[in-house]
């Protein structure tokens, strides 16, 4: 059994870098990781133009150590929503500011993107907390921004959302055909039992948090999503939200206690993997 991480990020400046990481996922039976940018902010930077294009610098130079780990790699990176409040009440920018930066930053990882350097875009969409209500009106003109150039460029994009179940879903879906963008190249990222179930009947791929307990209930659905660690590699919140070696542990797991059968891990681990990155599986 091999299996894949959906969604990771490393941190080469604090935490264990993607040398060490990927190494310790291979060991488990890792065969591919999609690295995405950290925000800015958790590499001590300033949510500006110049810092995201380190992180997105970064991530790079990162998903080349993970490739001689041995693993194969899709570097995602370019934007976060959460950094729409930093933007605003921590830089004390005015939201007209923090859109019009957030659309060069777009641009930016769109340049990276031709470039060959980066597959795709993430994350854009919407805080998961509660923030004052015209920066989610902020982080909606964004998302659909960076859908409508993700379409031209044909790259694929994570999207970072709230947990609103149907609504979440349904929104998506729309914003989807309305700019029409492929819904192969989007993915609602940790998408947990409550919104998994709308994304899959709606269609659209989604990384599930391989937690056990979500592995438990993800398992009663069959559909086109992956597994993800989600993994921050923040030495101040170690071993958030999963290492990416527990994603194989926890389905190694699922399959003793019989929750997921090997047909079943085939298609989460590689077959929709391969068919989401379009990356060929060993
Ligand atoms: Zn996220
Ligand atoms: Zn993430």
């Amino acid at each position: 059994m091999i299996f894949a991480d959906a969604h990771a990020h490393t941190n080469p400046l604090k935490g264990l870098g993607a040398k060490t990481v990927s190494k310790r996922f291979r060991e488990s039976g890792g065969w591919f990781i999609a690295l995405v940018s950290l925000p800015p902010t958790s590499l001590g930077l300033n949510p500006s133009p110049e810092g995201f294009e380190r992180s997105i610098e970064l991530v790079i130079s990162e998903c080349r150590a993970a490739r001689e780990a041995g693993l194969r790699v899709v570097c995602l990176g370019g934007y976060h929503p959460a950094m729409i409040d930093k933007m605003i009440d921590k830089l004390g920018m005015k939201p007209e500011d923090a859109y019009r930066s957030s659309i060069k930053i777009i641009d930016l990882a769109c340049t990276y993107i031709e470039k060959g350097l980066l597959h795709g875009i993430a994350e854009v969409g919407r805080p998961h907390y509660q923030v004052k209500p015209h920066y989610v009106v902020l982080a909606e003109m964004v998302l659909d921004y960076a859908l409508t150039r993700a379409k031209d460029l044909g790259a694929i994009v994570h999207l970072h959302l709230e947990e609103g179940g149907w609504i979440t879903a349904k929104d998506i879906e729309d914003r989807i055909r309305r700019i029409g963008i492929s819904k192969d190249k989007v993915a609602m990222h940790h998408a947990k039992p409550g919104l998994l179930e709308h994304a899959i009947s709606m269609g659209i791929p989604a990384t599930v948090p391989a937690i056990y307990q979500v592995i438990q209930i993800a398992s009663k659905h069959q559909g086109f999503y992956m597994f993800e660690s989600d993994y921050i590699d923040d030495p101040a919140r170690p071993g958030k939200v999963l290492y990416p070696w527990e994603i194989s542990e926890n389905t190694l797991k699922a399959v003793k206690e019989g929750f997921l059968n090997e047909e079943a891990i085939y298609k989460i681990h590689v077959e929709n993997i391969a068919r989401f990155y379009r990356v060929e599986p060993p």
